[in-house]
């Protein structure tokens, strides 16, 4: 009988990775998680850690891991702004010496491996929507070039290791995506939104409001990443995954506002240095794959209020902030 495969996936206790990790444990692989909880938590995956196909290791990938396995899905690296910036040369490190590591691990097993890379490599991109071949609009030296500028580098290291030593890789660039398990105090504008509106905060509206997003629900997601790792070997990426609605901020809030039922009102606050002011990803490439996203924003949003309902429920101390 052949052995089960054994994948790996970096950042595996985060948002993403726990839904990821289940997925592919419901699908019959068996996963082993690796994350050093810096965003993550073991919270995330408590659910799993009974089941007999699933192992947690804690560990850093700026430094080389040694184990055995047949793909690998690096997500390790913090996402929201606000933890990216918190300590902004961890964050090269993790994207840069993450990447080199996993590709070196890749290398000695012959291993498949997958990138989760971003639409921040577009920057504040100058041509609307964004498809993958264009090479965006990045400030190499501003607040976000951390996050941006590794996870750009990440992508040459991926094809750098491909052309020299025939790796099997996928980029998949990432677009804003949402859901349950996300952190409530993590930034983002969807956890904050639905926590203000939640709590009867104000909903705290960056600059006008006009900028927009395009939101992908996260089992959506998900499925987009699988579909890529099990795509035929000349399919590299990078390709983008995200849903390709496209909501300003302001539209945004309203919809939480509709969903929650709250009657919080809206604050409008300085907007972050270098926040693109528009962003929504052309899907043709990924449609090849056939993959769409199938949940609209108003059924997301339905889940992940939710969640945060029931999260604050549980947990009183988090109504408060
Ligand atoms: P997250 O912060 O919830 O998850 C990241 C995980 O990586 C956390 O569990 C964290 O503890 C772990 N991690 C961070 N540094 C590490 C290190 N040095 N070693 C080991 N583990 C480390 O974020 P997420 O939203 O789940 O994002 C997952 C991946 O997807 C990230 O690479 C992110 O850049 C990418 N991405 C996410 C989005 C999004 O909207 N969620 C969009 C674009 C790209
Ligand atoms: N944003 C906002 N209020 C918030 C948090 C974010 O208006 O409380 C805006 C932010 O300025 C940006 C958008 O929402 O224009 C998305 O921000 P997020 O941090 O979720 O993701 P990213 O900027 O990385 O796309």
């Amino acid at each position: 009988m052949r052995p089960e495969k054994r994948v790996l996936v970096t950042g595996g206790a985060g948002f993403l990775g726990s839904h990821l990790c289940e997925r592919l444990l419901a699908a019959g692989t068996r996963v082993l998680c690796v994350d050093n909880f810096y965003t993550g938590a073991r919270a995330n995956v408590a659910h799993l850690a009974e089941h007999s196909r699933f192992e947690l290791i804690e560990h850093d990938v700026c430094q080389p891991l040694f184990v055995e396995v047949d793909e690998i899905y690096n997500l390790a690296c913090p996402a929201s702004p606000i933890h990216y910036q918190r300590d902004p040369v961890q964050t090269t490190k993790t994207s840069v010496l993450g990447a080199i590591n996993m590709l070196g691990l890749a290398k000695r097993l012959g291993a498949r491996i997958l990138q989760a890379s971003t639409s921040e490599v577009y920057g504040d991109p100058a041509v609307h929507p964004q498809d993958e071949s264009y090479w965006g609009n990045v400030n190499p030296i501003g607040p976000r070039s951390c996050y941006d500028e590794g996870k750009r580098c990440a992508e040459t290291l991926f094809f750098d290791y491909r052309r020299q030593h025939h790796l099997e890789i996928k980029v998949a660039r990432i677009f804003n995506t949402y859901g349950p398990r996300m952190q409530p105090d993590d930034g983002r504008v969807v956890s904050n939104f639905i926590m203000q509106a939640l709590r009867g905060d104000s909903i705290s509206i960056f600059g006008g409001g006009t900028q927009t997003r395009s939101f992908c629900y996260v089992d959506d997601l998900v499925d987009g990443l699988i579909r890529l790792m099990a795509s035929p070997r000349d399919f590299t990426g990078p390709v983008n995954l995200g849903n390709p609605e496209e909501f300003s901020m302001i539209e945004l809030a309203r919809a939480v506002l509709a969903e929650t039922g709250s009657r919080s009102r809206l604050e409008f606050l300085p907007l972050p240095e270098d926040d693109p002011k528009q962003r929504r990803p052309d899907i043709t490439l990924a449609g090849t794959l056939g993959w769409r996203p199938a949940t609209p924003l108003e059924q997301g949003l339905q889940r992940t209020v939710a969640y945060f309902q029931e999260l604050m429920d549980a947990q009183p101390h988090i109504k408060d902030g």
